[in-house]
């Protein structure tokens, strides 16, 4: 039995990029052993979609440093200008787009889209960018994001730009660290709630979080965070977090990075899934059955072992089912809450 899944977070389209020119299109349609997710490898696993990540990496930094954060340093990267952050933001909107060209999936604008993209057997992408260096204060550049198809956006990475600040990465540590949201982040989620955009909450810090929650009328969402009572990084989100994101109707992707599963901290692949299953439990005894979902950081984090790439996906189905999920909760996780509340907050 396969059961069809929508992944909350990914950062292929980084991973492509930072390929030779040549081998990026081919690189996912064809396959490769690299990296965690290829066009083959997500149709073995009963990958129906995702929100596919534009994250403009740190200057001079690797993917590798942001797949494992240096947790004893603690402190935030510098900010990125606008320009470095449009010219890798417009990289991988490209990529996305010629992937679209070529066939392999289709940038979805509605949960009406998903649902036809999965009928049709194709890839369905959300747009999603991880951290708003790349729009102007003027949000020209947002219009043109949208009308590429831009649907979601991080309003932060870990690190602060224009619109507001995200949490370093540190362990252990509260995420109540540093300034709210800046006026023109404030306007930006006013303008994201108009045009239909979903704010992601998981890298932003607490004080941002509640400007979100204050400001915005659509239900929160966390696409890729784990439970703060069990793994204390600042990535994770603490019972008041968790607790606002239920009155809000909204939902948390289960992070499957093994520094925000585990109790230690640590990035070990050689982490069990039984660990991925009490953030499970305690995400579904926070936010009900339609608060939980999947946001996998493939292509950015440290995988468990047990998981390995996106073709391990099916072996945590297994590991709910036997650890007493029903098929249909099992089924919610996967994919029925994602399109849930992509109906709720973009239509
Ligand atoms: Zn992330």
């Amino acid at each position: 039995m396969t059961i069809p899944f929508f992944d909350g977070h990914n950062d292929t389209l980084l991973r492509l990029l930072e390929k030779p020119k040549a081998e990026r299109l081919s690189g996912f349609i064809d396959g490769s052993k690299e990296g965690h997710i290829d066009l083959p490898r997500a149709r073995a696993a009963g990958m129906a979609g995702g929100f596919f990540a534009m994250f403009p990496p740190p200057v001079k930094s690797s993917l590798a440093s942001v797949a494992a954060p240096d947790y004893a340093k603690g402190d935030l990267p510098p900010l990125l200008e606008l320009s470095e952050a449009a010219k890798s933001t417009n990289g991988m909107a490209s990529l996305l787009l010629q992937l679209e060209r070529a066939g392999a999936l289709s940038i979805c604008r509605t949960a009406g889209e998903i649902r036809s993209a999965i009928e049709a057997e194709k890839l369905a992408a959300i747009f999603h960018i991880e951290g708003a260096e790349a729009i102007d204060p003027d949000f020209d550049s947002f219009e043109v994001l949208y009308a590429a198809g831009l649907r979601s956006i991080g309003i932060t990475w870990s690190r602060a730009n224009a619109f507001g600040t995200g949490v370093p990465f540190r362990f252990p540590a509260d995420p109540d660290i540093g300034p709210g949201l800046t006026d023109a982040g404030k306007d930006l989620v006013r303008l994201c709630d108009q045009r239909g955009v979903t704010i992601d909450l998981s890298h932003l810090n607490a004080a941002g979080f509640r400007d979100v929650a204050a400001i915005s009328t659509r239900p929160l969402v966390a696409t890729h965070s784990n439970v703060h009572a069990i793994c204390a990084s600042t990535r994770n989100l603490t019972d008041w977090q968790l607790a606002a994101i239920r009155e809000s109707g909204g939902l948390v992707g289960l992070n499957f990075a093994t520094g925000f599963l585990r109790q230690d901290g640590r990035f070990v692949a050689d982490t069990p899934l039984t660990t991925m299953l009490e953030h499970l439990d305690a995400l579904i005894e926070a936010l009900g059955e339609d608060g939980v979902a999947l946001g996998s950081d493939f292509d950015g984090a440290m995988m468990p072992t047990e998981i390995g790439d996106v073709t391990g996906v099916p072996h945590l189905f297994d590991a709910m089912l036997a650890h007493g999920y029903g098929e249909t909760l099992v089924r919610k996780i996967a994919l029925d809450n994602w399109l849930g509340l992509i109906e709720r907050t973009i239509g």
